[in-house]
């Protein structure tokens, strides 16, 4: 027994350096503080895209202790300085995440106090905040009480879960598989697809639906194909739409495309990863009207919220079809079973054990309020249109009016064909990497696409673009 004792405190002392003692957490959240001062001073001047990669081996794991201060060293030369920056306000490719600061007080306290947010059991606190935030989405998107959510790490899950549960309120299975439709745009974001695999629906009949010069679902194209569908003996199951696509930023006619999904009892599913909280806008929330139509609804708090990366979320108006296949009773938790009890994040996701990610979004809304997050909104929608005014301004083509904050551009070249002046005009545009921007193909078009999302995207964000922009253009002009 005392040979016992005696083994136990040994690897006490060393299992201890797990809990550092208050002198050096004190030192530890210092040098973290003088990082992110360090960071937040200097984003505003930095690359938004650097090329180049970490050194061989430079981050692998060798099991021995390496100081906070070598550690953070480490992180600035090898993985904060390649690649886009995503928590600049200069980039302006793809669709821009967030990364706000109260989010990361949000994760700090999420992480010490690593509260268990899967089943209110274990935590009624910490299931009442990641409720209470899926309850505040549902006001804002005017889905009704008894709808169920989720916060997912992303807007890849959350489509997963809503078409998981499309299927099985639908019984998509064994022969109708193959006899099933679903519409959708070719516009739509690549992870439906991914899905639709995942889920098993991969000898599914897709219909990708004729767009209208907006780069929209024509409705009454989508009632025609559904029309011939049933004439033909199949079965249309589920109409997917999307409030932002990632290319362009078109929002399909929600309310008509609801109308019709409605008529003929299909499951309606709108992916608004990107839009969606535009929603919470004066100058657009017209555009996202009938976005309460639909069974499931998809949005990325990572995008339109401003949050760091890792928090998308998920609506379904039907609980039944949710639980259906995640919804899980074990021995092991026999304990956490109460019909009455809220609904438990576990039941409603193919997690389980999940990080705490309500709190990086219920204390930044705490405590800025909801006022800065609409401004910051409503500022990229005005960027947007500053950035086309002033790239005209240029000589300059544009692309038509955008429904939210993503557009594109090209130069109608006299001297070279058109896209390889373009191609040529984004290879210097990423060399320079002061500002980031990414291309597309519109109709055999090489165009420059920019997406303003980012909430450290300024004026001077812009007027910086225009500047890098307009002596690439000189350059390739010469
Ligand atoms: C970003 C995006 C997704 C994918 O979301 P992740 O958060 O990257 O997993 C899906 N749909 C649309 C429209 C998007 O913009």
């Amino acid at each position: 027994m005392k040979d016992l004792i005696h083994q136990i405190q040994e690897f006490e002392t060393i299992s201890n350096q797990l809990e550092p003692l208050p002198a050096e957490r004190n030192e530890y959240i210092e040098q973290l503080k003088q990082y992110t001062d360090q960071f937040i001073h200097t984003i505003h001047d930095r690359n938004a895209y650097q090329s180049g990669n970490p050194e061989n081996n430079s981050l692998a794991i060798q099991g021995k202790k390496k100081t906070l201060e070598d550690i953070l060293q480490l992180y600035a030369k090898e993985v904060e300085a390649y690649g886009i920056k995503p928590a600049s306000g200069g980039h302006i490719g793809y669709i821009p995440g967030g990364g706000i600061f109260a989010s990361a007080l949000g994760d700090f306290l999420a992480d010490i106090t690593n509260e268990y947010s899967g089943m209110y059991y274990a935590s009624p606190g910490a299931v009442t905040i990641e409720n209470e935030v899926i309850n505040w989405i549902k006001k804002v998107f005017g889905f009704p009480e008894s709808t169920v959510g989720n916060l997912t790490s992303g807007g890849s899950i959350a489509n997963l879960i809503a078409l998981t549960a499309a299927r099985d309120h639908h019984q998509i299975k064994g022969e109708k598989i193959k006899k099933s439709v679903i519409y959708l745009s070719a516009q739509v974001h690549h992870c439906i697809h991914k899905a639709i695999r995942i889920i098993g629906l991969e000898d599914i009949l897709i219909r990708q639906l004729t767009l209208d010069t907006h780069n929209r679902i024509d409705p009454v194209k989508l009632e025609e194909q559904i029309q011939k569908d049933i004439t033909d003996g199949l079965y249309p199951f589920c109409v997917i739409a999307s409030a932002g696509t990632t290319d362009t930023g078109a929002v399909d006619p929600l309310k008509s495309i609801g109308e019709i999904s409605k008529s003929h009892s299909l499951w309606y599913h709108i992916d608004a990863a990107y839009g969606g909280f535009f929603i919470l806008t004066e100058s657009k929330k017209h555009l996202l009207e009938g976005i309460e139509l639909a069974d499931s609804l998809v949005i990325d708090p990572h995008k339109g919220l401003f949050l760091p990366y890792g928090t998308g979320a998920v609506l379904v108006k039907h609980k039944e079809a949710v639980y259906h296949s995640h919804h899980y009773t074990a021995n092991y938790m026999q304990d956490a079973i109460d019909e009455d009890m809220p609904v438990n994040p576990a039941d409603v996701s193919p997690e389980l054990t999940k990080h705490f990610r309500g709190l990086r979004m219920w204390l930044p809304l705490q405590l800025h309020g909801i006022e800065p997050f609409i401004a910051c909104l409503e500022e990229k929608l005005l960027l947007t249109s500053y950035f086309r005014n002033k790239l005209v301004e240029l000589g300059f083509k544009v692309g038509p009016e955008p429904d939210l904050s993503v557009s594109y551009f090209w130069y109608p070249s006299t001297t070279m064909d058109e896209n390889l002046f373009n191609k040529r005009l984004m290879d210097l545009i990423h060399e320079n990497g002061r500002v980031f921007l990414s291309s597309t193909n519109i109709e055999g078009k090489f165009v420059i696409r920019m997406a303003i999302l980012s909430f450290r995207t300024k004026l001077k964000t812009i007027d910086k673009a225009i500047e890098m922009i307009g002596d690439a253009k000189n350059r390739l002009e010469k």
